[in-house]
């Protein structure tokens, strides 16, 4: 279980009349002044609502994109917080700037259970170099600190690291302590058996948490690309298929390790290249030499699924191939189908990563139908490989 103070353990008593600083994910799609998919907003809905519900007053602050320190009007939370008045059904107060004199008056005038939100704070460079003037300055609008953009918990940012010094009571949001609890359990006491799902591009990018993985899980599904390195490590030939070549020692000691924990394809889709994708078909372990895999075979499939049952921890991370072409979803929506059916059959699911994501939205799998779906990417990957975040450290303890 968690160690970090939620906002659930202080008395409800600390937050009356209290300014709480709330850092949220709001990095939400936004074209032409039009937010595509809100999923992170109403993610962050319960931790302001029980703040207004305590009588605190509430500054909410995210970033949204890469701005690079500029004020870039089509990086503007202007749509957000609209979006956010909706959701909460409150005038939302948004002074269109991260700290001025403007700002500093608004956050003093909030009466009790009011909103405001902060405008970009990437719009100041001073945020992702952790400037400590501007922690400091942000710092000063708040009496409570409360961090719930779990995404960004990786970096040590002055919103998510510098400023939270600050503060006495620094807490963990309904989102982080969510993240916390579940990934944690994946660490420390997963329910088992423990199955991992296991794809995407690069093992490079995972690497630590692919060790963590492999050494905790009884049983590791291996797919997308991440598949191709094993079979080429274990001398299978994979064609023109994408392989990391400085990864094949690493993949063979892995191979040597967890002999029985490992399953990998025994068939594939393939194709010539991805614009030629007309020349298509399935084959078995081996790739010919000219082609290229792109996803899990049926036989890879019907045996992946086989082992995704309805009982202890399935973790997922990756797709099983190059899903966002329909040619090549199949492997990835029916593996995302058989972990959404495990949730049902009541197997602890917990699926992290950004395609994985998109992969489960493709599938039409709900995010009710998994048990946890984390909204980590990097961060979720870094907290699996062990190591502790920056945005997490500086939490209150227990
Ligand atoms: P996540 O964001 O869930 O952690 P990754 O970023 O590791 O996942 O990998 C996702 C990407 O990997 C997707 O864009 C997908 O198209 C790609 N991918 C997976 N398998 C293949 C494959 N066989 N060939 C090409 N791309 C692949
Ligand atoms: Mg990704």
């Amino acid at each position: 279980m968690s160690t970090k103070l939620s906002i659930t353990d202080l008395p409800d008593s600390e937050y009356k009349g209290k300014r709480v600083f709330v850092r949220v994910d709001f990095n939400v799609p936004i074209k032409d002044g039009n937010i595509s998919e809100d999923y992170r907003i109403r993610q962050a809905i319960p931790t302001i609502d029980y703040l207004i519900e305590k009588g605190a007053k509430v500054i909410v602050a995210s970033h949204l994109g890469r701005p690079k320190g500029r004020n870039i009007p089509g990086f503007s939370l202007k749509p957000v917080a609209e979006r956010l008045n909706e959701i909460l059904d409150i005038e939302v107060n948004f002074p269109g700037e991260v700290f001025s004199d403007k700002v500093r008056n608004a956050a003093n005038n909030l009466n009790e259970g009011e909103v405001m939100l902060l405008e970009n704070l990437r719009f100041h460079k001073e945020e992702t170099d952790n400037d400590e003037e501007f922690a400091e300055n942000l710092a000063s609008l708040a009496d409570i600190y409360v961090n719930d953009a779990f995404g960004t918990c990786h970096r040590a940012h002055a919103s998510t690291y510098g400023m939270a010094k600050y503060f006495d009571k620094r807490l963990a949001g309904f989102v982080i302590s969510k993240e916390l609890e579940f990934l944690g359990a994946l660490l420390q006491n997963p329910d088992r058996p423990y199955l991992v799902i296991v794809g995407g591009a690069k093992i490079k990018d995972k690497i630590n948490a692919l060790k963590n993985l492999l050494e905790t899980a009884d049983k590791v599904l291996i797919g997308g690309c991440v598949a191709y390195t094993f079979l080429a490590a274990k001398g299978v030939k994979v064609g023109k298929s994408l392989v990391e070549k400085e990864m094949i020692p690493w993949a063979k000691e892995a191979l040597k390790n967890y002999s029985d924990k490992i399953e990998l394809p025994i068939d594939h889709v393939v194709a010539d290249s991805v614009e030629n994708s007309r020349v298509m078909m399935v084959v078995d372990r081996e790739i010919p030499e000219d082609l290229m895999g792109f996803d899990i075979g049926p036989k890879t499939v019907s045996n992946f699924n086989s082992h995704i049952k309805g009982n202890g921890t399935v973790f997922w991370n990756g797709p099983m191939g190059l899903f966002e072409m329909n040619d090549f979803s199949n492997g990835t929506s029916s593996i995302a189908r058989s972990v959404a059916l495990a949730t049902w059959r009541g197997a602890t699911t917990v699926v992290g990563g950004g395609d994985s994501t998109s992969a489960l939205r493709r599938a039409e799998v709900l995010i009710s139908e998994i048990k946890h779906v984390s909204t980590g990417g990097g961060a979720s990957l870094e907290f699996l490989g062990g190591d502790e975040l920056p945005g997490i450290s500086v939490l209150s303890d227990k």
